[in-house]
């Protein structure tokens, strides 16, 4: 399955979940066992050498990619939580949104400087998240190999925001 199918299985629905935004619905690739598979490859591909150890999700859609990524790297899973979900020790991020800031959230002790790291998401937008995220594992002291994601909307700029880290897009959408 090539680039052009897994793209297939991604829905356009506009003006969701606000006027103006044409969000990347990915429940049709979800709910097909080919493409979901096919996906969760891609999205590894040029990670599957770099000794990963823990790949963390971001909450929430990036759980659902995260998950079988660290089971097929053999690696553990790490989630990366909205404030107040996590019951342990965390660290956070604060990062900006168009409007105002937002935060992330890790246990302390999800990583450790032995520990390569990759990140995980659905969709890179603006890379607010995921610059977030990258700086969070960093703050723990870990290596972090690379951010993969299923989708980028390019024309955002996103990568260029995420500080030199090693960005994988499946599917993008746009010019950078
Ligand atoms: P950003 O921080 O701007 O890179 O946004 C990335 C996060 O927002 C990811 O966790 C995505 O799930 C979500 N997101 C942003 N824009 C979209 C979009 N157009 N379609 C689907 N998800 C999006």
């Amino acid at each position: 399955m090539n680039e052009t199918t897994i793209r297939s299985f991604i829905r356009d629905v506009p003006d969701f979940p606000e006027p103006g935004i044409v969000f990347k619905d990915i429940t049709p690739l979800l709910g097909d066992n080919g493409a979901f598979n096919e996906a969760i490859d891609a999205m590894i591909e040029p990670f599957r050498d770099s000794g990963v150890t823990k790949v963390v999700g971001v909450e929430a859609r990036g759980f659902i990619f995260a998950a079988p990524i660290a089971v097929r790297l053999g690696a553990g899973f790490v989630p990366v939580r909205k404030p107040g979900k996590l019951p342990h020790d965390v660290h956070h991020q604060v990062y900006d949104l168009e409007y105002g800031t937002d935060r992330v959230e890790i246990h302390r002790d999800a990583a450790t400087p032995d520990d390569n790291v990759l990140v995980v998401d659905d969709v890179l937008a603006t890379g607010g998240t995921g610059r977030a995220s990258t700086d969070l594992i960093r703050a723990l002291g870990a290596h972090v190999v690379g951010f993969t994601v299923l989708a980028e909307l390019a024309f955002l700029g996103g990568r260029e925001r995420m500080g030199g880290v090693d960005v994988h897009a499946v599917v993008r959408y746009g010019a950078s």
